[in-house]
């Protein structure tokens, strides 16, 4: 099947409310343009070079940096991206602040969570969510905090993961209702190729696919 083909059938299958984001790590502008032409209306990408790379080939599209984000980096990718899943750190979220005060701009984010303490992933404990997100409200004038993102662990059954969705579920609810005006929550970020249905059934609203769009990445290309 082709780039379309997998964007309709992923879409019928998905809820109105869920945004599907196409990750298009490793994939060339001409995909990109592609699945955009198919429909899609936001990307997802990882690193910092590929998006600065493909920026001027990509026709309109929302990007979003789903990738670990090094401090030094961000400037590169302030005035390009809608929305970073990304920040697990003080320090990462004030040089976002300084960043998008320099271009005059308000920066969405989320906050990006290792539910199951996982040493091989970036991302905050599920306990220390809470106190990260209240620092980063009060010290970042520049940053609004739109939800949560996480990456489950990878389970053969995908009914095992659901057990970290629902945590994650249940943190975003909490922290939702939390009354301050950088906390605005939107985004719960969690799903991609082999678990995103599972994902949604557990309350995600943003899923990001791209293995299931685009077919296997090639990283040797
Ligand atoms: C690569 C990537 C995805 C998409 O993975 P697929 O299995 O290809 O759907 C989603 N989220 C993050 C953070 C990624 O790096």
């Amino acid at each position: 099947m082709g780039i379309r083909e997998n964007i309709q059938k992923i879409k019928q299958g998905l809820p109105e409310d869920v945004l599907l984001v196409a990750v298009t790590k490793t994939r060339s502008a001409d995909e990109i343009n592609e699945a955009r032409d198919a429909g899609i209306t936001d990307i997802g990408e990882n690193k910092v070079q590929e998006v600065m790379d493909k920026y001027d080939l990509v026709k309109p599209v929302n990007w979003h940096f789903i990738g670990h984000l090094q401090r030094n980096k961000v400037k590169y990718i302030i005035d390009k991206v809608s929305l970073i899943h990304s920040v697990d750190s003080l320090r990462l979220a004030e040089e976002i602040d300084r960043r998008a005060k320099e271009h005059g701009l308000v920066m969405d984010i989320l906050v990006q969570i290792n539910p199951a303490d996982e040493e091989s992933k970036f991302g905050v404990g599920l306990d220390g969510v809470k106190p990260l997100l209240l620092e980063i409200a009060d010290k970042c004038e520049n940053i609004r905090i739109r939800g949560l993102m996480s990456v489950a662990p990878f389970t053969e059954d995908p009914e095992d993961v659901a057990i970290y969705f629902r945590q994650v579920k249940t943190l975003y609810d909490e922290l939702g209702k939390i009354d301050h005006h950088k906390v605005d929550f939107r985004y719960l970020s969690m799903g991609m190729s082999h678990d995103y249905k599972t994902a949604v059934t557990e309350g995600s609203n943003l899923v990001r696919v791209g293995t299931a769009i685009f077919g296997p990445r090639n990283y040797t290309k």
